[in-house]
C-alpha cells in the first residue's frame, strides 16, 4: 500500500468505489481502505436501482443485473395497486456490482486495499493522516484528502464530530419463487412509515422489511403472516441511516454515501444519492475546489426532495394503523382510476402527485383530513424542532480524533 497518496478513501462500498474510479481517472493518486476480504461481501442491500439510477451511474456493470422490470404493486392493509415506471428498475447482485465498481477504480489507476481499517484519522495543516489496520500490522497513510465512504456505521463520521440515528433493513434469500415483479407491502405488523418488500432474484425471492431500530425481528412475524417460505439461503440487514448529517465536508474531510445519510427518506435507498454525492464530490476534487463546494452542490439538487421525503415520512409515522388503512384504501383507489408513473428516484414528488389525485376524496372525510393536517403539523414542528438542535446534535467537539498525533 503506498504510504502517501492525494485522496484517502475509507469504504470500498459504491460511494467510496465511484469517488476513486472518477477522481483516479481525472488523474488524483487515490487509495481505498476496505475493511472486508473481498469487496461487496458481504451484500446487505435489495439492489433495487431506479432507471434515473441506473442511467446516471458513470459505469453500469451489466453483468451484476438480475432483474429488470416496470411493473411495481403497493399492497396496503385492504388493498393492492398494480403501478408502471417509465423505464425498467433493474435489480442487481451487490456483490458483483461492488466487485465490477472495483475493477473499474483499478482500471483507472486507483488503489484498493482489502483488509485495511481505518481505525481513525486526523487532519493536519496541510493534509490528512489515517491511521490503518492491516493484515500485517497497523500502519500509516498520508494524503491530501480524506473521504469518508465507510457506511452507516462510519468512523469517520464520528471523527468530524457528527451524529447519526438510524433505522434497520433485514432480508431473506428463499427458494420458494412467487413474484416477478416489485411488490412493496405498507401492511401490519410493520409500524406506520416502515415497509417490507417482496422481489425477485433469479431463480430466487428476497423478502424484506426496514424497521425500526431493535425490530428487526419484525422481517420473521412479516414474511410468516404474508408469503409462504421456501428454503431460506440467507439472512443479511444492516443500518439505514435516517437523515443527512449537518455538515458533509470540513476542511479536508468529506463524507459521502451513506456515512452522509445521503439515503432516500421514504424508501431508504442509498445508491441514487450516493452515487450523485460520489460524482459531485470527484468533481470538487479533481478542480481542487474546497470541499464545502461538493455539500453545497450536492445539497442544491437533493434539499428539496429530501426535505419533503422527510416530512412525507413524518406524516406517515405519525398516524395511526386505523387512519393510514383509510388513507391506502383511498390512494388505491384514486390511483386505479387515474394511474400515474412511479419513479423509484423521485418519490416525493411522486407522493405528492398521488396525494393531489386523491386530495378530494381525502376531503370528504374531515376527521380524516383533521388527521392528516395533524399529521402536518407535526412534521412542520418536527423539522423546525430539528433544525433548532441542530447546533447540538453535532457534537461541539468538532475536529475531534480518534487516535493520539504519533
Ligand atoms: C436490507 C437492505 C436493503 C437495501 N436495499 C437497497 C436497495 O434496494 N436500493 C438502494 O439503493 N439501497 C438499498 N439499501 C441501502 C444501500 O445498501 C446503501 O445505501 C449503500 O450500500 C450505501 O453505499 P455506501 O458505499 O455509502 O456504503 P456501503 O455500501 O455500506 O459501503 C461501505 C464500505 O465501507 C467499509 N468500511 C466500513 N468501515 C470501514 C473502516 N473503518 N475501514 C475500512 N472500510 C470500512 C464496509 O466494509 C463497506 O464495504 C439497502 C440497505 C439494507 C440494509
Amino acid at each position: 500500500m503506498r504510504k502517501e497518496t492525494d485522496v484517502i478513501i475509507c469504504g470500498g462500498g459504491p460511494a467510496g468505489l465511484l469517488t476513486a474510479a472518477l477522481a483516479a481517472r481525472g488523474g488524483l493518486e487515490v487509495v481505498v481502505l476496505e475493511e472486508h476480504e473481498r469487496v461487496g461481501v458481504p451484500a446487505h442491500c435489495a439492489g433495487i436501482l431506479g432507471w434515473r439510477c441506473w442511467e446516471s451511474l458513470p459505469y453500469r456493470p451489466r453483468e451484476a443485473v438480475v432483474e429488470e422490470t416496470r411493473e411495481i404493486s403497493f399492497i396496503f392493509p385492504e388493498d393492492k395497486v398494480d403501478l408502471t415506471m417509465k423505464k425498467p428498475a433493474v435489480i442487481v447482485n451487490r456483490a458483483v456490482f461492488d466487485a465490477k465498481l472495483a475493477e473499474e477504480a483499478l482500471r483507472q489507476g486507483a488503489e484498493v486495499v482489502t483488509e485495511a481499517r481505518a481505525l481513525g484519522g486526523r487532519e493536519l495543516g496541510d493534509g490528512v493522516k489515517v491511521c490503518v489496520k492491516l493484515r500485517e500490522g497497523v500502519v500509516f497513510i498520508r494524503g491530501k484528502y480524506l473521504v469518508g465512504a465507510d457506511g452507516a456505521r462510519s468512523i469517520i463520521r464520528k471523527m468530524v464530530g457528527e451524529r447519526m440515528s438510524f433505522d434497520i433493513g433485514v432480508q431473506l434469500i428463499h427458494s420458494r419463487k412467487g413474484c416477478s415483479s416489485l411488490e412493496v407491502y405498507f401492511t401490519p405488523p410493520l409500524p406506520p412509515g416502515y415497509f417490507g418488500w417482496r422481489i425477485p432474484f433469479g431463480e430466487l425471492e428476497k423478502i424484506g422489511v426496514v424497521a425500526p431500530l431493535h425490530r428487526g425481528r419484525l422481517l420473521w412475524k412479516f414474511s410468516e403472516k404474508v408469503f409462504t417460505i421456501g428454503e431460506i439461503s440467507h439472512i443479511e440487514g444492516g443500518l439505514i441511516p435516517r437523515r443527512l448529517v449537518r455538515k458533509m465536508a470540513r476542511g479536508r474531510v468529506a463524507l459521502v454515501g451513506d456515512s452522509a445519510g445521503q439515503v432516500k427518506p421514504i424508501s431508504r435507498g442509498g445508491i441514487f444519492l450516493g452515487s450523485a454525492g460520489a460524482i459531485t464530490l470527484s468533481e470538487a476534487l479533481l478542480a481542487g475546489e474546497k470541499l464545502e463546494t461538493y455539500e453545497k452542490r450536492w445539497r442544491r439538487r437533493f434539499l428539496m426532495e429530501l426535505e419533503a421525503g422527510l416530512a412525507l415520512r413524518r406524516i406517515l409515522e405519525s398516524l395511526s394503523w386505523h387512519d393510514l388503512r383509510k388513507v391506502f384504501s383511498m390512494a388505491s383507489s384514486c390511483l386505479r382510476e387515474h394511474p400515474i408513473e412511479v419513479d423509484l428516484d423521485g418519490q416525493a414528488s411522486f407522493i405528492f402527485n398521488s396525494t393531489r389525485t386523491c386530495l378530494p376524496s381525502i376531503a370528504r372525510d374531515l376527521r380524516l383530513a383533521a388527521q392528516l393536517i395533524k399529521g402536518l403539523g407535526t412534521a412542520v414542528l418536527g423539522g423546525v424542532l430539528l433544525e433548532l438542535a441542530a447546533p447540538y446534535g453535532s457534537s461541539s467537539l468538532g475536529h475531534r480524533y480518534c487516535y493520539a498525533d504519533k
